[in-house]
């Protein structure tokens, strides 16, 4: 398969720590993603599927026979008005009754949600069926892509693009509002879980100059917020030193991953991204230490 990139090995000291499997919305299970992590010479990875941690707990049943390390992971939607907010969660232990409670309130406000777009879709004139959706799903957690991934097989839209601006993201006829975990709640959860809570992607906030950023870290950092996520495919230079910088200066750790999907994402290859990315495996000890003191957190 091309996106494996088999012909070019990183050197073992990289990382992805942005991971999705087919226990959310990615094309890949967790055993075929570990596969393609070991081919190109991934030191570690965290698997980090939207508001569950199947992927991980699946993914760490491998771990031994693979060589690559797995950092137990997830990646929690929040409420944020102004954009999107996700929280990356590291190194959570995967058994905490209160971080499985959350996840189960929030994968029931998930799949209502799908049915109500399916019957938003319908009431425009699509024709399609939530069991359509199913099937497409490969038996993980249903998202939006795999809706889109049906009209396209219809012929309603020609690409996931199209079919998220004409349709699926806020604003347009088909989105549907869903309850979502305040960003302090995910924070606190995931502490309480001995995990790391890491700001993913943080242009999605959509904040409009570098002092909006700036507030915003400050308050999840009041919260608990122990990282940003610094290195990812879209981020330019700027923006990555942008949120170096941020990082620093509110004392956060930075950590990087590729938000690979599979074929759900085309062009982004696990470990590279988009070709160019390269993460240490010195990220994944700073995770570590971060976890191990909780209190605090390492200066990067
Ligand atoms: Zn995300
Ligand atoms: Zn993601």
């Amino acid at each position: 398969m091309s996106i494996l990139h088999t012909n070019t090995p990183l050197k073992p000291a990289y990382v992805d720590l942005h991971i999705h499997s087919t226990a959310s919305d990615g094309s890949l299970s967790p055993v075929e993603i570990i596969e393609a992590a070991r081919k190109v010479g991934l030191r570690a990875i965290a698997i980090t599927d939207h508001d569950t941690i199947e992927g991980s707990v699946e993914a760490l049943q491998h771990q031994r026979s693979s060589g690559v390390e797995i950092l137990p992971g997830i990646e929690i939607s929040v409420s944020f008005d102004s954009g999107t907010m996700h929280l990356l969660g590291y190194l959570v232990r995967l058994d905490d009754d209160l971080l499985r409670q959350s996840l189960k309130v929030v994968q029931k406000a998930r799949a209502d949600r799908n049915v109500q777009i399916v019957e938003r879709l319908q009431d425009l004139g699509v024709d399609i069926k939530y069991d359509e959706i199913l099937e497409v799903s490969g038996g993980g957690q249903i998202g939006r892509p795999h809706i889109a991934h049906v009209l396209i097989q219809k012929r309603v839209v020609q690409s996931f693009d199209e079919a998220f601006n004409k349709l699926l993201k806020k604003g347009r006829p088909a989105y549907v509002e869903r309850y979502r975990l305040l960003p302090a709640e995910a924070i606190q959860t995931i502490l309480r879980a001995g995990g790391v809570p890491v700001l993913a992607h943080p242009f999605t906030l959509n904040a409009k100059t570098e002092g909006d950023l700036d507030r915003v870290l400050a308050d999840l950092k009041q919260a608990g917020l122990k990282g940003v996520e610094a290195y990812y495919p879209s981020h330019g230079p700027e923006l990555t030193a942008c949120y170096e910088r941020l990082a620093y200066h509110h004392g956060l750790l930075v950590t990087g991953g590729t938000d690979f999907h599979g074929t759900a994402k085309p062009g982004v290859h696990i470990g590279i991204g988009r070709g160019n990315l390269r993460i240490p495996y010195r990220l994944v000890e700073e995770l570590k230490r971060c976890a191990a003191t909780q209190s605090s957190c390492p200066i990067p």
